[in-house]
């Protein structure tokens, strides 16, 4: 008779402290591991792991699912990439507080930065609630392969409050005790936090998402919501002057951001551009920490790259003398662009023209020597410049030669902050930050980010050599899951919550990116997934077999209160 609901066989386990790998077989029963050891008792299901690596499921505290799952119950592309937790609301981004005759204010701060459009919201979303609790409860009931986690974002609260008036004006004392109470609710009902975007953030037609119209005060005064209560994490994408060069400017900005955390002690977090400048922020996540408070900064393994290619945008496309071509179908394109003097007018004006606004993950206009052509999923990779001059082409000239040839399918890959790999490798193993800066389920038709847990493991483990898998896989399970405050996962211990990864580190990496229409309303996203994940658990049941969802929807709504927030030094 069977002892166990699964046993995962004769795996190396490495339980995601740092700790180095074991031969051992893990057991679980009703969604948690109960034994850990050699040669234990048969289970009702086994898979076996031997020659793979078991590892806690990885936790992405960075993510926009919040639209998505309500579409899509696997958690894609998350799931493909052995995620089996995520935090969403992040950036100030919820679906939630918004009544069903408002939500085209919500949709208004985040269709533009998640790249998902109000109509495949409106096809995709039963928008059954108005406040956050009701939100929660939606998600609750909505069939999960995996486990969220959500802030309630400020764009959202302040729409709920002002209407209209958040796009445009200051916040009155009234509208204050508006937001001051749903933020209130919403941490009583389970949410993590509460987060805002005071960068670049824009509505589709190029103004500030409503949390920007927030003064400082504001901010201060809803973070102080969290502060009294003592629980609930506080999340924002800075704004531009913290990354300032002038020394000036970014004093002010983070001394801000330092006051706060030491004054209401509340956890703060953001994503942090290892590039020189802006990785100062860390140092400053350390003096605030040194003087009581609580502060991590949110990385990246890659560098955030925007991806393009012919089917989804160019950084061209709003050059005037390519809007024309750009707005016909593919095949047409081809056509036209098999006409060298369609061709020459098109590179000469990349020369001359304006390439227009972008914002975010859009396409930004091209630097030749940095963008690089993605013909495989890690680097190395080629850029335009080095490729053109080889060849003795212009680069534009080189990027609509290899469009055709390709049959329009070559990826382009443009990284969007200067960032070196010991940038990237610094910010990383800083003991104050959270490999974890996805933004998995925004700007889905943009980037690829869902794969930086895959691309540390293939690329930073196995292809450079410069970490441990030990080390590795601890940055993405028991780091950020005390970041996080997520006591019961995040380790493979025993009476832990049984989310478990068995990897091939031999080949585990992501994929090449796809480009699928299979948002609500046919719109598209760059889809990628992954290679060498034998299998995803969560809760004791398999999510996915060689990374395809198995249909198994075991994952919960996590509602906080949740841990405090532990950095665990490295
Ligand atoms: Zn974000």
């Amino acid at each position: 008779m069977a002892e166990y609901d699964l046993v995962v066989r004769d795996g190396q386990v490495i339980d995601g402290s740092g700790s180095t790998a074991v031969r051992a077989d893990v057991a679980v029963n009703s969604g948690r591991i109960s034994a850990i050891g050699r040669n234990l008792g048969r289970g009702r299901q086994e898979i076996n792991a031997e020659g793979h690596v078991v590892t806690p499921g990885f936790i992405d505290g960075h993510t926009h699912m919040d639209a998505q799952l309500f579409w899509d119950s696997f958690g894609t592309p998350s799931v493909w990439h052995g995620v089996t937790t995520v935090v969403m609301g992040n950036c100030g981004f919820t679906i939630a507080p918004a009544s069903s005759d408002n939500k085209h204010l919500v949709v208004r701060s985040i269709e533009r930065a998640e790249d998902i459009s109000g109509e495949a919201m409106a096809a995709g979303i039963d928008w059954t609630w108005s406040t956050f609790a009701e939100y929660l409860d939606a998600v609750d009931r909505r069939p999960k392969a995996i486990n969220y986690a959500g802030y309630v974002g400020h764009s959202a609260l302040r729409t709920w409050a002002m209407g209209e008036r958040a796009f445009s004006e200051t916040a009155s004392e009234e509208d204050l005790a508006v937001m001051r109470r749903e933020l209130t609710s919403a941490l009583d009902a389970g949410a993590i936090g509460f987060s805002t975007s005071r960068t670049l953030h824009e509505t589709m037609d190029d103004r500030p998402v409503a949390s920007r119209l927030a003064s400082w005060e504001e901010v201060v005064d809803l973070v102080g919501v969290l502060g009294q209560r003592g629980s609930g994490i506080f999340q924002l994408a800075n704004e531009i002057a913290v990354g300032s060069s002038d020394p000036v400017i970014r004093q002010e900005a983070s001394e801000r951001l330092y006051q706060l955390a030491v004054s209401t002690r509340v956890p703060i977090t953001f994503g942090v551009q290892p590039a020189s400048s802006r990785h100062y922020l860390l140092d400053v996540a350390e003096r605030a920490v040194r003087a009581g408070g609580a502060m991590f900064g949110q990385t990246h393994s890659r560098g955030i790259c925007n991806v393009w290619s012919w089917a989804t945008q160019t950084p061209f496309d709003q050059i005037p003398e390519w809007v024309e071509l750009r707005s016909r179908p593919l095949g047409e394109q081809r056509q036209l662009l098999s006409d060298p003097a369609v061709r020459d007018l098109l590179v000469s004006a990349t020369h001359y023209s304006n390439f227009g606004h972008s914002v975010g993950a859009e396409a930004p206009p091209p630097d030749y020597e940095r963008l690089m052509l993605l013909d495989e999923p890690l680097p190395p990779h080629q850029t335009i410049a080095d490729i053109a001059r080889s060849e003795g082409l212009d680069p534009v000239e080189f990027i609509i030669q290899r469009g055709v040839e390709t049959d329009f399918a070559q990826f382009y890959l443009q990284p969007l902050v200067p960032d070196t790999e010991d940038d990237l490798l610094t910010a990383m193993r800083h003991p104050l930050s959270v490999m974890t800066f996805s933004d998995s389920g925004a700007h889905v038709s943009q980037i690829v980010d869902s794969s930086i847990h895959t691309h540390l493991l293939g690329y930073w483990v196995r292809q450079r050599g410069i970490m441990t898998l030990e080390e590795a896989v601890r940055m993405i399970t028991s780091v950020p899951a005390s970041a996080f405050g997520f006591t019961d996962r995040g380790l493979v211990k025993e009476g832990l919550v049984a989310d478990l990864n068995i990897i091939d580190p031999d080949t585990i990496g992501p994929a090449m990116p796809e480009i699928g229409h299979d948002l609500p309303s046919g719109a598209c996203r760059l889809k990628q997934k992954s290679y060498g994940i034998l299998a995803t658990i969560v809760s004791g049941q398999i999510v996915t077999r060689d990374a395809e969802p198995t249909g198994s929807t075991p994952g919960h709504l996590l509602r906080g209160p949740f841990a405090r927030s532990q950095m665990p030094s490295a």
